[in-house]
């Protein structure tokens, strides 16, 4: 008698009206959220798992998976499952998060991508920094995640590097400080908060020191996967960096749960500017609707659809990647439907380090001197006749 059945890859399953509860698990009643509150649903007595999943052995003994081609994948690029998001899983064996984490042979059939698409080694001055814009410097200050994300574009370290050493984070402190141009800076990794408290903060005083930057960033997947890393003390320190702007990565309304919901509310309560980041995956979010519901669900969480992201030719990464036409017509669909407040820019990130660009669907259909024709929403054609006007004004 079968609990779950997804894809014939994943079962748990009930012997006999018992669950078997393999070694290393207990049981628990989880409620699962989804976008809309009243489908909000109570899944009964899953099995829940207590250690990080890093094994094809884990992944048998929690998915009852076949898992006979998976090993020469985790070789290559490791796996790592938290036991929160694993949890999280086990309610959909097929489901979006199972689609982000859980490696597929796919990641070695892909001859077309490079390792470092965006050339982010070349805009390196220092080890751990990237200065591509002017004004503004990513900065790595963590090597790891707590969970692997398949489809991540620097899977060419994340989970391959110990974690960022002292001379490293010194080093990029000291480019910070020497760089006037830099007014914002954007701690992003790996995840900037699977650094010590100790070591985080450090970094934080000392560029908080510098009068030339005026603004800090903090990337992180954290708040959202792993909500029990974002206590209340943390929180209640963090509030001496405002402005600080957290930026969260969510890729699908059911990656929120009680406990990450109640994070992102104590974070937005301590006054933090909350936005977020999604990356446009194909069989994860790659539905209009998928997306309309997560940008509702942020908005409802007072996080601002910030970017996104078109997918980068990340080797390893292919089978998740969408067209530009796709996301086009997700981006269509959004507008009217939703508040302008919840529309994200949709950005595809030029390879060779040639920065972010927006995509928009075509809402100007003909433009001359005394006439633009548009698109509107639903799709009817409306013009706008220009009116003469004095171009000279006061800032000629
Ligand atoms: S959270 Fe970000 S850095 Fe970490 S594995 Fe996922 S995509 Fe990569």
């Amino acid at each position: 008698m079968w609990l779950f059945t997804g894809c014939s890859l994943y079962t748990l399953y009930i012997v006999k009206s018992r669950i078997f509860v393999p070694f290393g698990y207990s049981m628990i009643t989880m409620r699962h959220n989804t976008n809309n509150p009243k489908e909000n649903r109570i899944v009964l007595t899953q099995p829940v798992r207590k250690k990080t999943l890093s094994t094809v052995e884990d992944l048998k003994n929690f998915f009852h998976l076949s898992v006979s081609n998976i090993q020469v994948v985790i070789d290559q690029y490791p796996m790592r499952i938290h036991p929160y998001v694993a949890n999280l899983m086990a309610h959909d064996p097929d489901g979006p998060l199972c689609r982000q984490f859980i490696p597929t042979i796919q990641e070695l059939y892909d001859n077309l991508g490079t390792d470092d698409p965006l050339s982010e080694n070349l805009q390196s001055p220092v080890r751990q920094i990237i200065h591509r814009y002017p004004d503004r410097v990513v900065f790595l200050v963590s090597n790891t995640c707590p969970s692997f994300c398949r489809f991540c574009m620097r899977k060419r370290f994340v989970g391959k590097q110990p974690q960022v050493c002292k001379d490293d984070i010194q080093a990029g402190l000291s480019y910070i400080a020497k760089t006037l141009t830099i007014r914002e800076v954007i701690l992003s990794g790996g995840d900037p908060f699977m650094q010590d408290d100790q070591v985080l903060f450090d970094i934080l005083d000392q560029i908080k020191k510098l009068e030339h930057v005026q603004i800090l960033r903090i990337h992180s997947r954290i708040p959202i996967l792993m909500p029990e890393r974002i206590t209340s003390e943390l929180i209640l320190q963090l509030r001496a960096y405002h402005p600080l702007y957290i930026n969260l990565h969510v890729n699908h309304p059911e990656e929120f749960s009680d406990a990450s919901q109640k994070v992102v509310e104590n974070l937005a309560d301590a006054g933090f500017p909350l936005g977020a980041q999604t990356v446009l995956l194909k069989g994860v979010n790659d539905h209009p609707e998928t997306m309309l519901q997560l940008m509702q669900k942020l908005l409802t969480l007072r996080i601002r659809p910030y970017y996104l992201h078109h997918m980068d030719d990340t080797q390893g990464t292919r089978h998740f990647q969408t067209s530009i036409d796709r996301g086009l017509q997700i981006m269509e669909r959004l507008r009217g439907y939703m508040s302008g407040m919840g529309i994200p820019q949709y950005m595809i990130d030029l390879p060779g380090g040639g920065g972010k660009v927006p995509l928009l669907p075509d809402y100007v259909l003909k433009r001359s001197s005394s006439v633009w024709l548009f698109k509107n929403f639903e799709g009817k054609h409306i013009e706008w006749k220009t009116r003469k006007t004095d171009h000279t004004g006061i800032y000629d």
